[in-house]
């Protein structure tokens, strides 16, 4: 049957058809079982299917789906508000709940110039991120985003006032024998110079994703990054604002990434792991500063979307906080983090074309290269990721593709971010799977 859903591929071969998911296994029209190695693109923290967020769903449904955000609140969107800011590190005080990533930056980036309008700083009106980045891809996420691949035909398009430093990146970006302490001062020189540049009063935020998803794949910085470049931001005047779209919401072991960097973030913006999948949401979160600037100020937030606040979203993502917490799954984030990257290790450790594996907590990336660690990346027309992603796809592994796109410098990765309710065996059927399908395609490549 041809289908009229506009996919991202409209011509080659169809991909499947998803009918439905349990725990880790999405099952398609043929029937086959496909383990969801990375929640999509870090999206599912729950897998699929769990009882307890459908439950509380249809609840809702069945209650109220929707109700307009400038009429009216609802008891879920307030709730989850209360769990996300309420009982929460750092001092966060205000949530406003969107449909996802791209929306909650562009909601962050207004939210940030209303804060400067509101404090008398009309001038500050330029961000600054880095290049080894992704941040959305509605235009102006994308314009501070430092992915060249996903900029690059919307060049022309995007405003000016971005600029980008050199991103955190102890794996590709370290100079010879530089240490972490070296190269975080190096880094927050070169962000200095960048304020310094941009004029005095003029950035209005710098916005950085606490650990790398999609562009770089799971990649932490380095020691102290994150309380230098607070201390530069404080030095200027400008709000620091961490993107946890891919990296929050537990992800990486703590509800929040930057509680394992030692700094609070003025603003910060989450969602795959926030609704798990289960309702399309994400959320802005503003630590106090930001929220009394708007109280005293024109007392609300100068920006909609027609579905900001959903109440069955925020059902679905109060459900599915509540589940995390209930069931402590942060400790088997923890627990089975550290088995897939030891797992990772015996499959991959001295393999010719595997270059590096890291991450954090249950986001996971495994670099290739042709020459091993420390060797050249696989050209990008071998679109290496890509092949991997559909040879696991026919070995019932689904896993997520990043394309080398810094400078040259970074290879193709592949991300795996399994559910957080994992469990040993499921780990082990991964990397044998992820294993098969990287020696398969990386023999191909370096044949051709
Ligand atoms: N920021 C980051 C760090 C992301 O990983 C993504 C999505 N990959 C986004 C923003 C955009 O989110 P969405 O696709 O939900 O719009």
């Amino acid at each position: 049957m041809t289908s009229h859903v506009l996919h991202r591929r409209l011509s080659g071969p169809p991909i499947p058809r998803a009918v439905s998911a349990s725990g880790l296994i999405i099952t398609d029209s043929d029937g086959r079982e496909v383990i969801d190695a990375s929640g999509g693109a870090a999206v599912s923290c729950l897998g699929h299917g769990h009882p307890r967020v459908v439950d509380a769903i249809c609840r809702q449904a069945g209650k109220l789906a929707y109700a307009h955000n400038s009429f009216f609140t609802s008891e879920p969107a307030e709730e989850l508000a209360d769990l996300l800011v309420g009982h929460a590190p750092g001092n966060l005080a205000t949530a406003c709940f969107v449909a996802g990533g791209s929306e909650a930056m562009e909601t962050a980036l207004k939210l940030v110039r209303q804060y400067h309008l509101e404090t008398g700083q009309p001038d500050r009106v330029h961000f600054i991120a880095r290049r080894q980045s992704y941040h959305g891809n509605s235009l102006g996420a994308l314009a501070l985003s430092g992915n060249v691949a996903r900029r690059a035909a919307y060049a022309p398009m995007l405003p000016r006032n971005f600029s980008h430093v050199s991103p955190a990146d102890p794996v590709h970006g370290r100079l010879a024998g530089e240490d972490d302490a070296a190269m975080v001062a190096r880094l927050a020189a070169e962000l200095e110079a960048e304020f310094e540049r941009v004029g005095p009063g003029r950035v209005a935020a710098f916005c950085a994703e606490t650990v790398v998803g999609a562009t770089a794949g799971a990649l932490a910085a380095p020691a102290g990054y994150f309380a230098a470049i607070r201390r530069v931001c404080d030095r200027h005047g400008a709000l620091l604002v961490l993107d946890e779209v891919m990296c929050g919401m537990g992800r990486t072991g703590t509800t929040h990434a930057w509680e394992q960097e030692a700094v609070t973030p003025d603003v910060q913006i989450v969602a795959k792991g926030l609704g798990g999948g289960y309702q399309p949401i994400g959320a802005v979160l503003a630590g106090a500063r930001v929220a009394q600037a708007i109280a005293n100020g024109s007392g609300s937030l100068m920006h909609g979307f027609t579905y900001m606040g959903h109440p069955l979203a925020c059902a679905a993502a109060l459900a599915v906080q509540r589940v995390i917490a209930e069931d402590r799954l942060l400790d088997n984030v923890g627990a089975m983090g550290s088995l897939l990257m030891r797992t990772l290790s015996d499959r991959f450790g001295g393999h010719p074309r595997v270059a590096d594996i890291r991450g954090r907590g249950l986001l996971v990336a495994v670099e290739l290269g042709i020459d091993g660690p420390g060797g050249v990346p696989f050209a990008p027309a071998a679109k290496v990721a890509d092949r991997i992603k559909a040879r696991a796809m026919e070995l019932g592994l689904a896993c997520y593709p990043g394309a080398g796109t810094i400078d040259g410098v970074n290879g193709d990765h592949v991300l795996l971010a399994p559910p957080y309710i994992a469990q040993a065996d499921d780990i082990a059927r991964i990397v044998e799977r992820l294993g098969e399908a990287v020696d398969s395609v990386c023999r191909e490549v370096v044949q051709l």
